[in-house]
């Protein structure tokens, strides 16, 4: 069986954007709706040398249920299935209470976090990164899924922890 990478955030940070990267499909569904990724998908990422499945866990965000709920399930199902997560974070939103939340989860379960600050695309880089230093972990990396930067540093860091 292959490992699974799980791509956790709130909505509207670009994680089908860069589930569609990784694994080089259109599966993924992307709005500028928050939240209309309806499902979990998988897709495989051949990027590299050791193929790996993605998890897109976005789902149901933004419609009947309370975003916290949302996101404890999208979380839980990504701690379940996967060796490794990334997480996340929004740029231009920047730190929110929201994320906060979400890596305290995703650090009790002990796995492997890689922190993906998207969206860095026309802002200044260290500045953008700066506030994500907070967290303190050291796979925090730089991205821009729309133009497609920052994947292959990206599947770099993912490939030791599998
Ligand atoms: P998700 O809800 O986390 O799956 O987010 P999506 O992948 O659906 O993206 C939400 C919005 O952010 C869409 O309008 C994307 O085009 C946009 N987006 C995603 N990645 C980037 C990026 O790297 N830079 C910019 N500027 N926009 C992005
Ligand atoms: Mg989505």
């Amino acid at each position: 069986m292959l490992p699974v990478v799980a791509l956790v955030g709130r909505p509207n940070v670009g994680k089908s954007t860069l589930f569609n990267v990784l694994t080089r499909s259109r599966d993924a569904l992307v709005a500028d709706m928050p939240g209309v990724t309806r499902d979990r998908h998988y897709g495989v990422c051949r990027l590299g040398e050791r193929p790996f499945v993605v998890v897109d866990t976005g789902g149901l965000s933004g419609t009947e249920e309370a975003l916290d709920v949302l996101t404890a399930r999208q979380v839980r199902l990504a701690i379940e299935e996967a060796q490794v997560l990334v997480f996340v974070v929004d740029a231009r939103d920047g730190l929110l209470a929201q994320d906060h939340v979400i890596l305290g989860e995703l650090r009790r379960s002990g796995k492997p976090i890689i922190v993906v600050v998207n969206k860095t695309d026309g802002l200044d880089l260290a500045t953008a990164m700066a506030e994500f230093s907070v967290f303190g972990l050291a796979a925090t990396l730089p991205a821009s899924a729309a133009h497609n930067r920052g994947t292959e540093d990206l599947v770099g860091a993912i490939r030791p922890l599998l």
